[in-house]
């Protein structure tokens, strides 16, 4: 866990958006640029994809990030690995300390399993993964289709991993106005989905809006 405030003023960012739980959002964060994920009223999951926006077969690779940087946890320095062995972003600030690539987003299917039969008609991460997908046009006249939403981010969500290998999805550990920032090594395309989740006590069990904020790197 490694806590590290940034120096960047809010008033200079190029970008600023809030995202409303339940909803995806997608942008292109170009070289260069910061791009920060604001917890704004604390405890909420924020389901994270990256694609190298040149080829988005070269996409975010949970395994391949876990491994280089022998941890499963992603915090301040972490190195975002693609699939094809190339750094997408690192996390250039963290004021939360912990993130999780191990839990997936949330789905249909999933909350029938671990809740009940009767969550099936709930929203969820993969839904609006598949709906901001399907929206997006990229560079290039690219397309992002549902077999392109592979291993996820879950920034702010407290997954721990006990003694005995155990996954276990416990409260936040995040907070009002805690946030992370990510520094793109490459033009990357950002796929968020703001967690609907309403059976899990990750966000308390009420799920809040984020704000997103990109800067140039002067
Ligand atoms: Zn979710």
């Amino acid at each position: 866990m490694t806590i590290m405030e940034s120096a960047l003023k809010p008033e200079a960012a190029v970008y600023t958006a809030v995202v409303p739980a339940g909803e995806p959002w997608l942008h292109e964060v170009r070289a260069g640029q910061v791009m920060r994920i604001v917890d704004l009223k604390g405890n909420q999951a924020v389901d994270t994809l990256f694609y190298n926006a040149d080829d988005y077969g070269d996409r975010y690779s949970a395994q391949d990030t876990i491994r280089e940087q022998r941890s499963i946890y992603l915090t301040t320095g972490t190195k975002l690995m693609s699939t094809r062995g190339n750094v997408l972003l690192t996390i250039v600030a963290d004021t939360c300390g912990r993130h999780d690539t191990l839990g997936g987003a949330c789905a249909q299917e999933s909350n029938m399993v671990r809740y009940a039969i009767e969550k099936r008609h709930m929203h969820a991460c993969r839904n609006s993964f598949l709906k901001g997908a399907l929206e997006w046009a990229g560079r290039g006249g690219q397309r992002l289709e549902k077999r392109d939403i592979t291993s996820n981010i879950n920034f702010f969500m407290n997954v721990p991993v006990t003694p005995k290998g155990e996954l276990t999805f416990e409260d936040g550990i995040s907070d009002a106005g805690k946030y992370v920032e990510l520094e793109a090594e490459v033009d990357v395309v950002a796929v968020i989905s703001n967690c609907p989740q309403l059976n899990n006590p990750c966000n308390a069990y009420d799920p809040t809006p984020i704000q997103v904020l990109i800067w140039d790197r002067s």
